[in-house]
């Protein structure tokens, strides 16, 4: 890193380079946006700017670091070097499977712990509350999390959240080994971080499903949590755990008029190239006729569905469940404190019991919302205490190399 951004880290700076190490990266250059801009605005900078901007900077400061292999990479990088979004970029020059060159694009070195807390969480900085550790602390973990990412291959479409995982899990490592040293004085500051992005991702805020790492990390503070090979072993019981709050807020919100509409789709919607959502089993002619007469207002909805074949009851009754969730997501967007009330009530019911996975996702929500956002989500007792989810010791972690970088680590020179 740059002599400002090492100073401005103080002793910090000798840990990510202990870091990059356990990485088993052969060189890597660590940016904040302040080494870029001296004190220019980024925001109507063109990105072919900040492109260059970032790579002159490494020439000039890194000289024995071969920046030209990034050239396919400098125009976003150079976008999130600018803006401060932390990330990792890495290189496998020689294709021998270990990676030679990486670039680590840092927070911002005025950026306070809110606004980082916000940023994952899809709030804003005021709306943030009670986090332990300092700026530099939360800067610090930005850093960690992004070192993380660089022993790992190019990101694959069915493992980036599992990548996620690892990264934190590294990060939760990394600060461990630095609250040893003194670095970081309140190690509850990593049970803040990885709780709050559960904000985000629960609140149906992180789209991707590529942060919600929360249930898979361990932090200091916490027990075993499953593992996982594939993404989808935590996106599905997160999807389901949201689904059952939404359609627990849709329950009260449909009425005959838009289950009218579904079947007015349903039947208009039998062509070739209908939607699979909508679309009907092949039916006889007086099927179709008994759905014509509940659109007519002939029959009511329930009798006149009762007398159609068993797998076309089935595809409408699914079909109206579906109509459920998408009317209490609609509902839920715009208010948090519903959202809040309705998985806090269906959590004491034991709604989530059954998925474990979605339940502390659900679990880790409401506890950040309690502790992080109580004003956002109208919390009313942020005392109230929540009985987690109990997942068993296992033997792996996720993915698999956690346990090898741990042993690296307590012997590292620093
Ligand atoms: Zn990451």
């Amino acid at each position: 890193m740059s002599d400002d951004t090492a100073a401005h880290f103080g002793a910090w700076s000798q840990e990510f380079s202990a870091w990059a190490q356990t990485q088993d990266v052969g060189r890597v250059v660590i940016i904040t946006p302040e080494d870029l801009l001296n004190g220019r605005d980024p925001t109507g900078m063109s990105d072919e700017a900040r492109a260059a901007l970032l790579k002159s900077f490494i020439k000039r400061n890194f000289p024995d670091f071969d920046a030209d292999k990034f050239d396919d990479e400098y125009l976003s990088l150079g976008r999130n070097a600018v803006l401060g979004q932390g990330r990792a970029q890495s290189l496998d020059v020689d294709g021998d499977g270990k990676n030679d060159l990486a670039i680590v694009i840092a927070a911002s070195r005025d950026q306070t712990k809110e606004q980082a807390a916000a940023k994952s969480a899809h709030l804003t900085p005021d709306n943030i509350k009670n986090l332990r550790g300092t700026d530099l602390d939360w800067q610090a973990m930005t850093i960690a999390h992004e070192i993380g990412h660089l022993s790992q291959p190019n990101k694959s479409r069915d493992k980036n959240l599992v990548w996620e995982i690892e990264a934190e899990q590294d990060m939760v490592q990394f600060m461990t080994t630095a609250h040893k040293k003194g670095l970081i004085s309140d190690l509850r500051a990593v049970d803040d971080l990885t709780l709050i992005r559960n904000i985000g991702s629960f609140y149906f805020k992180d789209d991707l499903q590529t942060h919600v790492v929360g249930p898979g990390v361990q932090t200091p503070s916490e027990g075993p949590v499953p593992v996982a090979e594939h993404d989808h072993v935590f996106q599905e019981p997160l999807h389901q755990a949201q689904m059952d709050v939404s359609r627990a807020i849709g329950v009260d919100l449909i009425n005959d008029t838009h289950r009218i509409k579904v079947l007015e789709k349903m039947l208009g919607e039998r062509g070739l190239y209908s939607f699979d959502a909508y679309k009907l089993p092949p039916m006889e002619i007086e099927d179709k006729r008994a759905i014509v007469d509940i659109l007519r207002g002939k029959v009511s909805i329930e009798d006149g569905v009762a007398v159609l074949p068993a797998d076309v009851q089935d595809k409408i009754a699914e079909t109206f469940e579906n109509e459920t969730e998408i009317l209490g997501i609609g509902a839920l967007m715009d208010d948090p404190a519903l959202m809040y009330d309705m998985t806090r009530r269906l959590y004491l019911s034991g709604d989530f019991d059954d998925n474990p996975i979605g339940k502390q996702y659900a679990y880790e929500f409401l506890t950040a919302a309690q502790a992080h956002a109580p004003e956002n989500f109208s919390v009313f007792n942020q005392d109230e205490k929540f009985i987690p989810p109990i997942f068993k010791q296992t033997d792996s972690f996720t993915p698999t190399d956690h346990l090898d970088n741990s042993q690296n680590l307590t012997t590292m020179k620093p």
